[in-house]
């Protein structure tokens, strides 16, 4: 398959403000591609090679790319940083430069997405000495052959900046569309078209299996895959693994335990909710422990101390696999009191002083949930069922216990339970259901848990994570640098972000240096078409950071376009007073808070002042 058509797709896609015409756009792509290679295909579009949870990056820097991008064309270096410097953008440069490069070639291969694939693997793969000169042949052998479009997309997917802002879940959407329908229909355009009742009855439920699949392997590669090879019948066929990282399960949030009980039908199982990271650990005996973080980025390199707690409490005897759901959580090793959440980040990303830095910020494992255990599936059991598997595979230590939990029916006991997580240093509790159908949710913020905190006194019950999707440009001090963000809360059903606030505060000088630096990289020349805004920002960003918000109330405005008019005609909703509270890297823009959660929390507030 010739790379020309992702490089056209790519290039249409990023033109387009329609969240739809994306997906018919990927529908058309992914239907002219032959089932061997959708794999390959799905990866590079979401400007990778391998799923997330592989954490294999490109590592292309500017220099190297800047040498071949002179090699290849004939201009100078110098010539292709001045540009650089004024497009700001690699890929735009390539583009114009192999477009008038002067070494005409006599041979040059039209490139596929095989080839293309390959050469990037091996650009990936190449380590050691002689590695950058290999790298600057892999990518100069590509380049010659590109065109310029292609040049563009090649050069931003090796510097790791495709950005094309497609999500996963279009990405879902469209794989649906394509290969679903086959089922008794036949081509996907066809059916679209003569879709019964019936026919679109059984397509939104081939599209709830297809996310289900996703949530449970986590690797779009491996859905399409299945899809295309095996239709429905494959991607049903798609199960837990020990290894590879699930999507995790989430909360919703209530105002108040008399709520939440009523919520859980008067019964739950209230746990401490720790303020710590989310360690997903994958055991095997004999094998590995993996561990991965809400993101499901592989972290097991950065917690040695973790995987060790893990192997000294695991009962080896009577069990050798198993999926856990913990929270590491800081705490001083003399007291055994917990510590601010942000030591545990001291822990993360880190290459070097690992075993240092392991010492210096000890971590506790919580442990809250089993989802396997020796091959038995667990998500689909309800949570007791779980929770006693999970009793059952750890001895607790001084390093890996269950979470502090209270099964109760009783308001008073339930009040008295929650005091008790603040005492201890708790952000609140999560009270999660122990009806028939407490399945674990993978990769759902749903009813089932629901978390309770208290933690701010303004009227904003939460905090809120908000994704920038534009910038403003600064002025006086600020010169230079952006003066406030356009933050925006996320749309789940319609699979947008729409603007809440204008934020311009909480930041220091140094925070407000490296944010636009950082948001710069992501900065398109117009709205981004999952932007939904009628304010004129100076400069548009790919929604891509997550940033949690304090603000001290929720209110109308004709302003903002978070869920225009559901309240009150010709206005959203808007964030008072908003002050950057922290960066949440842990979180990506589609687990920002919703429009919906906005909403609920809306209503709450209006309960109050009542
Ligand atoms: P927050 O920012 O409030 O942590 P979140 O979006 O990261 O929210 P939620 O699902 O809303 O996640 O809240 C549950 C989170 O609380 C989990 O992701 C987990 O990291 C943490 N947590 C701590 N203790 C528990 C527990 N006992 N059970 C479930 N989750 C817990």
């Amino acid at each position: 398959m010739d790379y020309s058509v992702l490089a056209e797709t790519y290039r249409r896609i990023e033109e387009t403000t329609k969240r739809l015409e994306m997906t018919a756009l990927l529908v058309g792509l992914f239907s002219g591609t032959p089932p061997g290679i959708i794999r390959k295909l799905v990866y590079l579009t979401q400007g990778r090679l391998y799923p997330d949870f592989m954490s294999i990056e490109l590592g292309v820097a500017d220099r190297l790319a800047i040498r071949a991008i002179a090699f290849v064309t004939g201009y100078p270096e110098e010539e292709v940083t001045r540009r650089w410097m004024k497009e700001g953008d690699l890929g735009l440069v390539a583009e114009g430069l192999v477009a008038v490069k002067k070494q005409r070639t006599l041979f040059s291969e039209p490139l596929t997405v095989e080839r293309v694939y390959a050469s990037l693997q091996g650009i990936a793969g190449a380590s050691g000495a002689g590695a950058q000169e290999l790298k600057m042949k892999l990518i100069a052998e590509i380049l010659h052959d590109a065109r310029p479009l292609e040049a563009r997309f090649l050069v931003r997917t090796m510097l790791g900046r495709l950005r094309l802002g497609v999500a996963d879940m279009t990405i879902l959407d469209a794989l649906a569309i394509t290969f679903a329908p086959r089922e008794g229909t036949g081509d996907a355009r066809a059916a679209e078209e003569a879709a019964t009742a019936d026919e679109l009855a059984a397509r939104r439920r081939n599209r709830a299996a297809v996310e289900h699949a996703y949530n449970l392997c986590s690797d779009l590669g491996e859905v399409a895959e299945r899809l295309a090879t095996g239709g429905m019948e494959g991607v049903r066929g798609i199960r837990l693994e020990a290894g590879r990282p699930v999507r995790p399960m989430l909360a919703e949030r209530l105002g108040s335990m008399e709520e939440i009980l009523g919520k859980l039908g008067g019964k739950a199982s209230l746990e401490y909710k720790y303020d710590g990271m989310r360690i997903q650990s994958h055991i095997r005996i004999g094998k590995e422990v993996r561990l991965f973080s809400r993101q499901l980025e592989n972290v097991t390199g950065q917690f040695p101390d973790v995987t060790a707690a893990i192997l000294q409490a695991f009962n080896s005897r009577d069990h050798e696999e198993a999926i856990v759901d913990c929270e590491a959580v800081p705490f001083n090793t003399e007291t055994g009191e917990f510590l601010p959440f942000q030591e545990v980040s001291h822990r993360r990303g880190r290459k070097y002083g690992v075993e240092e830095a392991a010492e210096d910020y000890p971590v506790i494992l919580m442990a809250f949930d089993c989802l396997l255990l020796d091959g038995r599936e667990l998500a689909g059991a309800p949570y007791p069922e779980r929770r006693k598997a999970l009793a059952r595979m750890f001895r607790p230590t001084d390093r890996v216990q269950m979470s502090e939990s209270l099964l109760t029916s009783d308001l008073s006991a339930a009040e008295q339970f929650f005091q008790k997580a603040l005492d201890s240093g708790c952000e609140g509790i999560v009270a999660k259901s122990v009806s028939e159908d407490s399945a674990y949710r993978a990769g759902a913020r749903g009813w089932q848990w629901i978390k309770f905190k208290r933690d701010y006194k303004s009227e904003m019950e939460d905090t809120a994570d908000l994704v920038p999707v534009g910038a403003f440009a600064g002025h006086g001090k600020r010169k230079g640098k952006y003066g406030a963000l356009l933050m925006a809360a996320y749309n789940k059903d319609l699979d947008r972000f729409e603007t809440v606030c204008k934020l311009g505060t909480g930041f220091s000088d140094e925070m407000l240096e490296s944010m636009t630096a950082e948001l710069g990289a992501q900065r398109v020349p117009q709205r981004h078409a999952r932007v939904e805004s009628t304010m004129k920002a100076d400069y548009w960003l790919v929604p891509s950071a997550v940033y949690e918000v304090l603000g001290a109330e929720i209110t109308l405005s004709p302003v903002h376009t978070a869920g225009f008019g559901k309240l009150r005609s010709g206005s959203g909703l808007a964030i008072r007073f908003p002050r950057l509270k922290q960066v949440r890297a842990d979180k990506r823009p589609e687990d920002a808070t919703s429009v919906q959660e906005l909403l609920d929390m809306y209503e709450r507030q209006l309960k109050k002042v009542e």
